[in-house]
């Protein structure tokens, strides 16, 4: 990571071929000056958002991008998962074929991973491929989703099931636009950053720790520089193995449970990022019993700091190991585990017995338990 100016920080993502884009934490007012930096003519463009983030930040993108004579056209979409969908897709080719779209106008996705995914695709799509300006405004989307160019859409038989691999030319992150976040979104979002320090930052992880307080509440001083930190754990993911033929797959840590979750108790219930800490918590015991070592308590003790009210009623330990053979045969593949076996170092293994899986969840349900206090 470099630092270009006192206002932003740089990552770039270098791909085999030689493919490689800017990834930056910046202010939005900045912005326009990264799209002339990146190659692209000022003329018109396409903004993909929801209702919920044009509300609070599309005049202020829009009116930068004016101001250094861009002109905009935005597409506001209903906010939520369900936008992911052929449906939504089709609502996008229309719009942007009818406002006269070319193959040099580019697609600014201006939200959270939903709008990420899905402008991803159309771009992808759209005249075989239009420029693709990734501009995250959650914390997911700015530490992971936004990177790496997985984009696509829901099928009724299971998430993300129809999509490409579709580079951006840019990803550029402004801090500030994370403060008006709902809090559980910012949870859900401290979780992934969690797990990119359990996976690939023993430094990162020891930064959570010691400005927990500070950072739990969004402390604007301390934003950029965490954003930067859990950013580069998946570039360096992403660069090594683009496609997902490998390493790619630990970025799943904590989340054959946490995808189990979040399907048993219904899709809203949980948050991603809060199954995916307490699947993460499975994870993490069943790393300790291969590799003693780990330093477990020290390890839970910081996911166990994210508040997460919701209870676990009804999540039994039979209907999650149902959840998980279903994903299974959705993907056609074996059920893997993400494990650890050391801070900062993650591997795959399909080698975990039910006997495991259900000490673990009981392991997870005895954790909640004493942290609740009841
Ligand atoms: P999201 O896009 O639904 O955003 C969460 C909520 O926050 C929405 O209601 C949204 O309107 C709102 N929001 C967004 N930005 C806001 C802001 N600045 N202020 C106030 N509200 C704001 O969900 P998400 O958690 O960002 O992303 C989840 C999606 O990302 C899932 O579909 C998941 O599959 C996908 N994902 C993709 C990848 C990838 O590599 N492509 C990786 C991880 C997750």
């Amino acid at each position: 990571m470099h630092t270009v100016s006192l206002h932003s920080m740089v990552h770039e993502v270098a791909l085999p071929d030689g493919r490689r884009y800017p990834i930056v934490v910046g202010g939005l007012q900045a912005l326009p000056e990264w799209l002339d930096r990146i190659g692209l003519q000022r003329g018109r463009c396409l903004i993909v958002t929801d209702e919920n983030v044009a509300a609070l930040h599309l005049d202020l993108l829009r009116t930068t991008l004016e101001a250094f004579g861009w002109l905009p056209h935005a597409l506001i979409l209903p906010a939520g998962e369900e936008t992911k969908s052929l449906t939504h897709l089709s609502q996008i080719y229309d719009a942007a074929l009818a406002w006269g779209i070319d193959r040099r106008t580019p697609l600014l996705a201006f939200g959270g991973g939903v709008i990420g995914d899905l402008a991803g695709f159309a771009a992808a799509t759209l005249l075989r491929g239009l420029p693709l300006v990734q501009v995250p405004t959650t914390l997911i989307a700015q530490v992971d989703s936004a990177i790496g160019g997985k984009t696509g859409i829901n099928h009724a038989r299971g998430k993300n099931l129809i999509g490409a691999f579709y580079q951006p030319e840019l990803v550029y992150a402004d801090p500030t636009l994370l403060l008006t976040l709902p809090e559980r979104e910012w949870t859900s979002g401290l979780a992934e950053v969690i797990k990119h320090a359990l996976i690939g930052d023993a430094d990162l992880f020891a930064f959570l720790e010691a400005h927990w307080e500070v950072i739990r509440h969004r402390a604007a001083e301390l934003l950029p520089q965490l954003i930067a930190q859990a950013m580069a754990v998946k570039v360096r993911v992403v660069v090594q193995d683009e496609r997902e033929s490998g390493l790619r797959a630990i970025l799943n840590f904590g989340h054959t449970f946490g995808h189990a979750i979040e399907r048993v108790a219904g899709y809203g219930r949980f948050t991603h990022g809060e199954a995916v800490a307490l699947g993460m918590l499975a994870a993490l015991w069943l790393s300790h019993q291969r590799h003693p070592e780990l330093p477990f308590d020290r390890l839970c003790s910081l996911i166990l700091k994210l508040p997460i009210a919701q209870p676990l009623d009804g999540l039994t330990f039979s209907l999650l190991l149902d959840a998980m053979q279903v994903d299974k045969k959705t993907l056609a593949s074996r059920l893997r585990f993400v494990l650890l076996q050391a801070l900062g170092k993650a591997y795959v293994t399909d080698k975990v017995s039910v006997g495991e899986l259900q000490a673990a969840w009981q392991f997870v349900l005895e954790m909640r338990r004493l942290a609740v206090g009841t």
